[in-house]
């Protein structure tokens, strides 16, 4: 099955030391992880997928085990890279679509990816795309023109809480 990306695939290290060339310039990038069976790599293994969107190049850590561990720190140096919004912003609900998929999550029924107007596997260029991956819906979707801070935060929380 051929994944949304084309990605080259990198040692953890090489992808941690193309995360911090990528701050370091000013670049902008951000980071997937995906599981088995993933639209975004078409993989059976997991993945930490790096976009490094001024490149337009893709970078993948591929492995077996658990990867949520190890992509936190890089999330938290991308992060820092992205407009991130701080602590001052008021806190709202994710919208109703959002919420549902979170049901879904905690019911073990599938995996969400936050897609920004730039990744390159959002089917809505342009546009903020909250995507989770159901195994019994199939590809369910939340599209927004602004950054849908509440949403994000959710799933945030979801994935590396
Ligand atoms: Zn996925
Ligand atoms: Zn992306």
């Amino acid at each position: 099955m051929a994944g949304l990306l084309a990605i080259s695939e990198v040692s953890y290290e090489a992808l941690v030391a193309k995360a911090n060339a990528l701050v370091q310039a000013g670049s902008r990038g951000h980071l997937h992880t995906t599981l088995p069976g993933c639209l975004i790599t078409g993989s059976p293994r997991r993945a930490i997928v790096l976009e490094a969107t001024d490149e337009s190049a893709v970078y993948g850590y591929f492995d077996n085990q658990p990867i949520e561990d190890r992509a936190k720190p890089l999330a938290i140096l991308l992060h820092g890279a992205d407009s991130v919004p701080d602590d001052r912003d008021e806190l709202q609900p994710a919208c109703s679509a959002v919420n549902r998929m979170a049901d879904r999550m905690r019911m073990g029924k599938g995996h969400f990816h936050i897609l920004n107007p730039a990744c390159l596997a959002n089917p809505h260029p342009g546009r903020w795309t909250i995507l989770f991956e159901d195994t019994e819906l199939g590809a369910l979707e939340s599209v927004s023109d602004e950054r849908p801070l509440a949403d994000i935060r959710l799933v945030e929380r979801l994935i590396y809480g």
